[in-house]
């Protein structure tokens, strides 16, 4: 190794895991990567998320830093799609088109609403983001939507296909030589892994645990999410589309072979235990209220988790000598992730340049 690459352990192969194990070799480091299950089946949220990188729909809901974070997170998708899809030969499905927000015509308030709240929000430079779509114009984008006269397209969004982007990550960690250690539980320590049976050292310790690091990050509480797959050859939608309803939202991926992701509830609890018959009957009726035609669909795939979240819903990045731990990514891994590999990157080299610097 040259003198600023150093030897890291991550802990926790999801999403933030996977990400900074391919960033980091790429980079020389040499890599040990530590989860309690197999990367082949994970286990964490980044599994069963939908993986929409939607900067504008989260500043809806959650606080300014998500949506300049995730602005910068935009920068890097689509470069990072190509380099893993070149490496690997593993397509992911990266697809920036916008997203569009839809509402039947007694909840338009719903979308003036929508409107009025976000470009409060958004910087004046920026509220172009947000455009209105008459009937028209809704059609041209998704013709299969013909039965809402208007929606708002959120030009800036994107999605990725997490179940292939997460196989990607795999192949390529597996082809830079990263040393995987499945089936370990961990702890995190300075400069050291704690498992059941040794304490291993190393130059640095990433924590990337999501709520396994519960103890760890004050505050830190799941949130449940149920989502389902469904598949049907008689609804073509090209970008995320989301309803908004006074009591429920949904919204609808389309993924490869006619399947279509839809959630995603949001509640307060750590429980992991299967989709509830109520939550089944809310996406599904959202869902088939979108068009008549989802009736029909197949359901292919039930899926919950729940999404690690701080007390404020903003990530947190703590360093202190020989540990980093990365968490609190909430309902926006996928937005928010490629800033904080980012993040995690400049502390590493302030790390390594200081041990490369001759003392005097
Ligand atoms: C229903 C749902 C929908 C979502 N949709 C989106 C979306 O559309 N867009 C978006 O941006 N985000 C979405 N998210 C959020 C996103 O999935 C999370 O923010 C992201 O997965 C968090 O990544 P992470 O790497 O921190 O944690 P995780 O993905 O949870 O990974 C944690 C890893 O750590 C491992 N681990 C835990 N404890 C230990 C231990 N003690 N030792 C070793 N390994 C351990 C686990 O096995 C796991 O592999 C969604 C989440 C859910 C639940």
């Amino acid at each position: 190794m040259a003198p600023d690459q150093i030897n890291i352990a991550i802990a926790g192969a999801g999403l933030m895991g996977r990400l900074l194990a391919w960033c980091l070799s790429n980079k020389g480091h040499q890599i040990t990567l530590f989860d309690s299950g197999t990367l082949e089946k994970p286990t964490g949220a980044c599994h069963t998320a939908a993986g929409m990188i939607s900067p504008l729909s989260e500043l809806f809901h959650c606080p300014p830093p998500i949506y300049q974070l995730g602005l910068q997170s935009l920068q890097h998708w689509p470069q990072w799609a190509t380099q893993l899809e070149q490496q690997t030969g593993i397509p992911v499905d990266y697809r920036q088109k916008g997203s569009i927000l839809v509402a039947h015509p007694q909840d338009r308030n719903e979308l003036l609403q929508f409107q009025q709240e976000l470009n409060a929000k958004l910087p004046p430079e920026n509220q172009n983001q947000l455009q209105w779509l008459e009937h028209q114009t809704l059609q041209n984008l998704e013709p299969d939507l013909d039965r809402f006269d208007q929606g708002l397209y959120l030009g800036p969004e994107a999605d990725i296909d997490n179940r292939k982007l997460l196989p990607a990550l795999r192949e390529a960690i597996a082809q830079n030589q990263v040393t995987l250690r499945e089936n370990t539980q961990v702890d995190c320590e300075e400069n050291t892994i704690v498992t059941a049976t040794s304490r291993e050292s190393f130059d640095l310790v990433i924590d990337t645990r999501g709520l396994g690091a519960r103890e760890q990050i004050q505050g830190l509480r799941g949130v449940r999410g149920e989502v389902m797959v469904v598949e049907t050859p008689e609804v073509h939608l090209h970008r995320p589309v989301r309803l908004l309803h006074p009591r429920y939202q949904l919204y609808a991926v389309p993924r490869a072979n006619n399947q279509t992701v839809i959630g995603a509830t949001e509640i307060e609890s750590d429980d992991l235990s299967p989709i509830s018959l109520r939550s089944t009957m809310e996406l599904s009726s959202a869902l088939y209220s979108i068009h008549p035609a989802f009736a029909e669909a197949r359901v292919i795939e039930t899926r919950v988790n729940c999404r690690p979240a701080t007390m404020d819903n903003l990530p947190v990045v703590q360093s202190s000598p020989g540990l980093i731990r990365v968490n609190g990514l909430f309902r926006h891994g996928y937005l928010l992730a490629p800033t904080l590999v980012q993040q995690v990157e400049t502390q590493i080299e302030m790390i390594t340049d200081k041990q490369v610097t001759p003392c005097n």
